[in-house]
């Protein structure tokens, strides 16, 4: 075996080329993973686009959300809970950060060490090459922390795990307990908006609010916890806002939640009750965060990415509410890799929560 298929973006807007790439010699620690599931995510949609800043030199083999088996280790490796990681096992496995800068070591906030390695952006005609999911090998860098995965789980929602759910977890790791007094107001009904409002019934809010699009959307979102969605489509700010006094006493939320992108902060701050927390995870396009009035007294928070635990609390989390949450619903379709290119345009124009590549 010296090569394998995978999806790769030659292009901006182009359609994407099924290319032969070459599979990588392993060094000590290393993986290689045959891959099972990829899930897409908007980020895949944008760095097809265009490129996103800092990086993107083309060719790039898409996607950065993978779930598979393991084919090849070099040595000896354990997964995140300290047990044997052997051929066949069913993996995810964390980004790396660098350990030794600044916000590795000092400020312990290692999801913005500027050293990360990450996938879905790496050269596909530079060694080590298999560094985008959408792809049938995959290569596994030593310093990846393993999470195995439960069969309970299936390999889409472990990958979903690999990016949306692991950082819907850092969120509400950092936004604390919830009390069950407390209303949270999801802004956007994609994958993120969707888990966290799951999550949000599942850490006990008294009542989760979801404002997203379109319809289909939000009918996940009702059977993922939430009590009541209101249609981007089919309202103005006014009236969101009017609805979320209307179902919080008219004080507004005690938490609110974006998962859309960085231009819903302002209506979101609007939303929130004075002493709110606000976390913002959908933390991708421009910021523009012109209010007339802030809340009094706040918390904001923002998060990107996650940590190794946030991945193993996201396969947990899949695991262990299997029975409340219908989390398969978030898996709208699933195609095969050459149909890629359908993949990728029912991303862009939200016909699915999300897409699947199956192997
Ligand atoms: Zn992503
Ligand atoms: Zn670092």
């Amino acid at each position: 075996m010296k090569d394998c298929r995978a999806a790769v973006i030659t292009a901006h807007d182009q359609p994407l080329e099924i290319r032969r790439i070459p599979i990588p010699q392993l060094d000590p620690g290393s993986l290689l993973v045959k891959i099972a599931a990829s899930t897409l995510c908007g980020t895949d949609v944008h760095r097809w686009h265009g490129p996103l800043e800092g990086h993107d030199s083309l060719p790039i083999i898409t996607g950065h959300e993978p779930c598979g088996y393991v084919e090849e280790i070099a040595g000896e490796r354990t997964d995140i809970l300290g047990n044997p990681v052997k051929r066949g096992d069913r993996i995810v496995w964390s980004y790396v950060a660098c350990g030794s800068c600044y916000y590795c070591s000092v400020a312990l906030q290692p999801c913005i060490c500027r050293g990360r390695a990450s996938w879905g952006h790496n050269r596909s005609d530079r060694p080590p090459y298999l560094l985008g999911s959408c792809a049938e090998y995959m290569y596994v860098p030593p310093p990846c922390l393993i999470i195995k995965v439960p069969d309970s789980v299936s390999s889409a929602s472990a990958a979903a795990s690999a990016c949306a759910y692991r950082t819907v977890m850092h969120g509400f790791d950092r936004l604390g307990a919830i009390k069950s007094h407390e209303t949270v107001v999801i802004q956007g009904s994609g994958p993120i908006g969707t888990f966290a409002a799951a999550v949000a019934r599942d850490h006990g809010a008294k009542k989760v609010l979801v404002i997203g699009a379109p319809a289909a959307r939000l009918e996940v979102s009702k059977k993922m916890g939430a009590d009541a969605v209101v249609n981007i489509d089919v309202t103005d700010e006014k009236e969101r806002h009017q609805w979320v006094r209307d179902h919080t006493d008219g004080r507004g939320a005690d938490i609110v939640i974006q998962a859309a992108t960085n231009m819903a902060v302002p209506e979101g701050l609007t939303l929130l009750r004075d002493g709110g927390r606000y976390l913002n995870i959908g933390v991708g396009g421009k910021a523009n965060i012109a209010v007339d009035r802030l809340p009094q007294e706040m918390l904001l928070l923002t998060v990107r990415s996650g940590e190794p635990r946030h991945w193993l609390q996201a396969i947990d989390f899949l695991a262990s509410r299997n029975d409340t949450f219908p989390f398969e619903e978030m898996i709208s379709k699933s195609y095969t890799l050459d149909e890629i290119n359908d993949a990728m345009q029912a991303m862009a124009s939200y016909r699915v929560v999300k897409a699947a590549i199956n192997f």
